[in-house]
C-alpha cells in the first residue's frame, strides 16, 4: 500500500490535536477513573504516540482488519476513494486509530471533527466544502450530529454534493456546490441510534468487540517499546488481565504502573511491581475501580445481593443514580457480576465470589426473593 507522503508526522501531530479537540466532555467521576474507557484531551495527546499507524501494527479485531485492508486494497488498485466506512463499539477500542489507519494507507490527508461539533448545517458544509480529491472525514460520535446537517451527510455520502442555503426565511435558496469525492468514516458506540437512511450509507460497516487479553497483551508489550518501559512478560500479562478489554486503559495502567516501577522499584515492571502499583491504584485482578466495587459491595451486603432499585443502591454508596448506571454498571453488568432486571439490580453468584464472601445461603433473608429466583 501507498507509503505515506513526507509530511506524515506533521499530520499525525495535527490529526492527534484535532482528535484532541473532539474529545468529549467527561463528568467528573469518570475524569477521576483510572479504568475509565473515555479519554480527556490532554490524554488523547498523549495517545497519539502509541497509536499503531498502519493497518499491520493494528493488534485484533483480525476480521475487521482482514476485511478492511481488502477494501482499501481494492479502492487504491481502482484509484477511487473506497466505500464510507462505519465503525462501531465501546469507546477505547480503536476506532479514532483505524481512521487515521485508512487515511495513512490511502496516502491522504484525514479531517476529523464530531457529531457534538456538528450543530448547524453550515458547520458540516464548512468541512465538506473544503475538501481534497479523496480526503478522509472522520466523524467521532455520528449519531450525535444535529438533525439539518444530517440530511446535508446523506446528500454528500450519496452525490458528493451539498445544497447550501443562502439567505433566510421564504426567500431563501438552496444553491448546489460540487465537492470532492471523499471517503466518510463515522465512528459509534451507539449504533443503534443511528438513523436507518444514514446506516445504509455506509457501504462497509465494522462493529470493534473487546479484546481478549493476549491481545492486550500484544498491546502493552508494543506500547512499552514505544515508551522505553522494561516490562517483562508476567507483568504485561498481570496489566493486560486488569484492562477489561481495553487498549485505551491497558495503555492508561501502563503509564501508571511505569511511574511506580521508576519511582519506588529499579523501573523493571515486573507481575509483583504491577500488582504492587495496581494495588495502590485499586485496581483489582478484574479490573474493578473502588466505585464499582463499592456498588458491588453494597449490592451484596447490604440488600442481599438485591434486587435493589438504582436509586437506592446509589444512596448506599453516597453517588448519583446517573453515576453508578454510566460509570459502574456497563463493565459489572459485562463481567457478569451484576444482572439487571425489571424489578432493580440483582447481584450474581460470581459477585460474591469475586468479593472473597461466601455465597448467599437458600432461602435469602425475609423479606427478599430467594437467591435462586433472582436470576431468572
Ligand atoms: P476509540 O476511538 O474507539 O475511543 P482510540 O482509537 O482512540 O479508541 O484508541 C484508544 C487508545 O488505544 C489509543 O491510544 C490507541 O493507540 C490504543 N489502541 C486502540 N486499539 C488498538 C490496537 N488494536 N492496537 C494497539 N493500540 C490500540
Amino acid at each position: 500500500m501507498s507509503e505515506p507522503g513526507s509530511s506524515g508526522a506533521g499530520r499525525a501531530h495535527a490529526a492527534a490535536e484535532e482528535a484532541a479537540r473532539a474529545a468529549p466532555e467527561l463528568s467528573q467521576a469518570e475524569l477521576e477513573r483510572i479504568v475509565s474507557p473515555l479519554a480527556a484531551a490532554d490524554e488523547r495527546m498523549i495517545e497519539g504516540a502509541l497509536r499503531p499507524k498502519r493497518l499491520s501494527d493494528f493488534i485484533g479485531q483480525g476480521r475487521v482488519r482482514e476485511q478492511l485492508s481488502l477494501v482499501l486494497t481494492g479502492a487504491l488498485r481502482r484509484g477511487k476513494p473506497p466505500d464510507h466506512v462505519l465503525l462501531s463499539g465501546p469507546p477505547g477500542l480503536g476506532k479514532t486509530t483505524i481512521a487515521m489507519i485508512i487515511a495513512a494507507e490511502l496516502g491522504t490527508p484525514l479531517r476529523i471533527t464530531s457529531g457534538p461539533a456538528i450543530e448547524r448545517s453550515g458547520d458540516l458544509a464548512a468541512v465538506l466544502s473544503t475538501l481534497g480529491e479523496g480526503e478522509v472525514v472522520f466523524i467521532d460520535e455520528i449519531h450525535r450530529v444535529a438533525r439539518p446537517a444530517e440530511e446535508m451527510l446523506y446528500l454528500a455520502m450519496e452525490d458528493f454534493r451539498v445544497d447550501v442555503m443562502v439567505g433566510k426565511g421564504p426567500g431563501a435558496t438552496a444553491i448546489p456546490l460540487e465537492i470532492a469525492p471523499f471517503t466518510l468514516v463515522g465512528a459509534t458506540t451507539r449504533a443503534g441510534l443511528l438513523p436507518a437512511p444514514l446506516r445504509d450509507r455506509f457501504g462497509f460497516t465494522a462493529h470493534l468487540d473487546f479484546y481478549e487479553a493476549a491481545e492486550l497483551e500484544i498491546i502493552v508489550r508494543r506500547s512499552a517499546a514505544l515508551l522505553g518501559v522494561a516490562l517483562r512478560d508476567d507483568g504485561a500479562d498481570e496489566i493486560a488481565g486488569r484492562s477489561r478489554g481495553t487498549p485505551r486503559i491497558a495503555n492508561r495502567l501502563l503509564r501508571r504502573v511505569r511511574d511506580f516501577a521508576e519511582v519506588r522499584c529499579d523501573g523493571v515492571v515486573t507481575r509483583e511491581v504491577a500488582r504492587s502499583a495496581l494495588e495502590l491504584y485499586e485496581v483489582d485482578e478484574q479490573g474493578l475501580d473502588r466505585l464499582d466495587r463499592a456498588v458491588l459491595g453494597a449490592l451484596v451486603s447490604r440488600f442481599g445481593g438485591g434486587p435493589v432499585g438504582l436509586s437506592t443502591l446509589a444512596v448506599a454508596v453516597g453517588e448519583e443514580a446517573e453515576t453508578v448506571e454510566v460509570v459502574a454498571e456497563p463493565f459489572l453488568v459485562r463481567a457478569g457480576l451484576m444482572a439487571r432486571t425489571p424489578r432493580g439490580r440483582v447481584a450474581t453468584p460470581a459477585a460474591w465470589e469475586h468479593l472473597g464472601l461466601p455465597p448467599p445461603a437458600a432461602p435469602g433473608p425475609p423479606g427478599l426473593a430467594a437467591p435462586g429466583s433472582l436470576f431468572e
